[in-house]
């Protein structure tokens, strides 16, 4: 929503250049509490303009004092930041949470720690992007490779977690003597404005780290256009990031894309099938089913659906699902009032409710956490990403016939993996087509270990060493040493 020139004036200012700034074009927009409804915040409405001043302040940042700080002083600075976000992780955690809508407790024990977590991982990795030297021939000849910055890095980042998914672009860009121009999403602005300020504390050079706000479309195709811009990192829906990719083609920027996916959740009848439904609630139900990790998917045995959807039920019934701010929340509101509409088609009234647990009356987008089965693998609500608290229970006869289903999907991203035999689940792990699995475990990300997707779910990897290979170009230098 534009608004005025006065209510402007109140409004957060975006960061370039080291400067708090207004957007060019003089909008700006509200940021709403997806708990309920009501305005938290305007942030400035940023354009193709604000963009291009950006792209100049990172450039002349790199051109500048930052292009000349060492590894160790890239190090230290990151891991200032790290302690500055610790420092601030119950203020932080309360803006992810009011914002996003996460349960307070997930913001302050995972959301706000891992975002330390990926500025103090990567400030170990400043000073170890070596290269080779690499055997050539029976020449006199020295060839050796050096990791160099690619320059620009625009980020672009979903609302779902907004801090940490920032921050795992933003970290290894630094360590690796990038500079970045950052998007958040429209609808979860706020802590990564509030991040900005605390890397400035911390003593990153102005122009290091900007961050634009506005509106998704001309904010993020201004950027993928960017002929100044060398790489984007987007994570995001899989439509987005295909336009993302086109936008990028017509200067060859380097790209990397963490988009959707359609996890499956396999559960064989020799499995510990209490533990398996135990634990399948908080693989898709986490951050309100919005999470692209999310095993949307449960592939059971056909001979165990029965006593797995049982031992399900009191799980999904008990979540204790309301005010994103209050302690014992475990699951809040979907992000807006189109996620929710979006989300509930995929329920219509004759959908197959086996389970449905409880959702808040009154204002906020509210969808209670529900499981639909039997479904078939061919169903809509089997096919897509829901993104939303919704769950398809999927029979399958054998090993082979859950393999298939498991990989009958254009993504690839999580999954999960249940069984006692182990055979099996290094066969399964080996067949499934999908980039971070877990047997008997339903967890996907950790700092130190790669992370990203196969097939639509996207192209490079993000977290881990693998990682910084996405954020540095090789240059290889062949050095004759024959005598004249
Ligand atoms: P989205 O694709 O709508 O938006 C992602 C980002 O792109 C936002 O910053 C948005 O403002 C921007 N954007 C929107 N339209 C754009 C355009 N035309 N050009 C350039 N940028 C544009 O995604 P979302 O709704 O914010 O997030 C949900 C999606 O993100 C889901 O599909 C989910 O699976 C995916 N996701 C993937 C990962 C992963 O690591 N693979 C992690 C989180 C979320």
């Amino acid at each position: 929503m534009a608004t005025d020139q006065a209510t402007a004036a109140d409004a957060k200012q975006m960061y370039i250049g080291g400067e708090w700034v207004g957007a060019s074009s003089g909008e700006t927009t509200e940021v709403l509490s997806p708990a309920t409804t009501q305005p938290l915040a305007t942030v400035q409405s940023g354009s193709a303009a604000d963009v291009d001043a950006a792209v100049r302040a990172a450039r002349e940042a790199l051109a500048g004092e930052w292009g000349q700080t060492p590894p160790r002083g890239r190090a230290e600075v990151m891991g200032r930041i790290a302690g500055l976000i610790m420092q601030n992780l119950e203020e932080l955690a309360a803006l992810e949470s009011a914002n996003v809508g996460k349960p307070i407790k997930e913001a302050m024990a995972m959301d706000v720690p891992a975002s330390a977590g990926s500025f103090a991982y990567y400030a170990g990795w400043a000073d170890k992007a070596y290269g080779q030297t690499i055997p050539h021939s029976m020449m006199p000849v020295l060839n050796y490779t050096i990791r160099e910055p690619i320059g620009v890095v625009g980020a672009i980042v979903p609302w779902n977690f907004p801090l940490a998914i920032a921050t795992w672009k933003i970290a290894p860009a630094l360590a690796t003597g990038n500079a970045v121009v950052l998007k958040p999403a429209a609808l979860t602005p706020l802590s990564v404005l509030r991040l900005a300020e605390l890397a400035a504390e911390a003593g990153l050079p102005a122009g290091v780290l900007n961050v634009i706000t506005g509106p998704g479309r001309e904010v993020g195709e201004a950027m993928a256009a960017h002929p100044g811009i060398g790489k984007i990192a987007f994570t995001g829906s899989t439509e987005v990031g295909r336009g993302i990719a086109a936008g990028a083609a017509a200067t060859i920027k380097r790209v990397t894309l963490e988009l959707g996916g359609k996890s499956a959740n396999l559960v064989f009848a020799d499995a510990d099938i209490e533990a398996a439904a135990a634990a399948a609630p908080g693989a898709v139900f986490g951050n309100a089913g919005q999470d692209c990790c999310a095993r949307s998917r449960i592939l059971v045995q056909r001979s165990a659906v029965d006593d797995f959807l049982a031992a399900m039920a009191p799980h999904v019934e008990a979540l204790r699902v309301g005010d994103p701010l209050a302690e014992s929340t475990q699951m809040g509101p979907l992000i807006s009032a189109g996620q929710r509409t979006a989300v509930a088609a995929y329920v219509p009234d004759d959908a197959p409710v086996a389970i449905r647990g409880s959702a808040p009356e009154g204002p906020g987008y509210w969808f209670p956490p529900t499981v639909l089965a039997p479904v078939s693998n061919a169903e809509r609500a089997a096919r897509e990403e829901i993104f939303g608290p919704v769950v398809c229970v999927i029979p399958f006869d054998d090993e082979a016939d859950a393999i298939a289903l498991a990989n009958e999907t254009i993504y690839g991203l999580s999954g999960s993996i249940w069984t006692r035999d182990g055979g099996r689940a290094l066969r399964v792990a080996r067949a499934v087509e999908a980039g971070v699995l877990s047997i008997n475990s339903n967890t996907s990300v950790r700092v130190s270990t790669p992370f990203g997707g196969f097939k639509q779910s996207g192209v490079g990897r993000e977290l881990g060493p693998d990682a910084l290979e996405h954020y540095t170009e090789v240059k290889n230098v062949y050095y004759a040493t024959t005598e004249d």
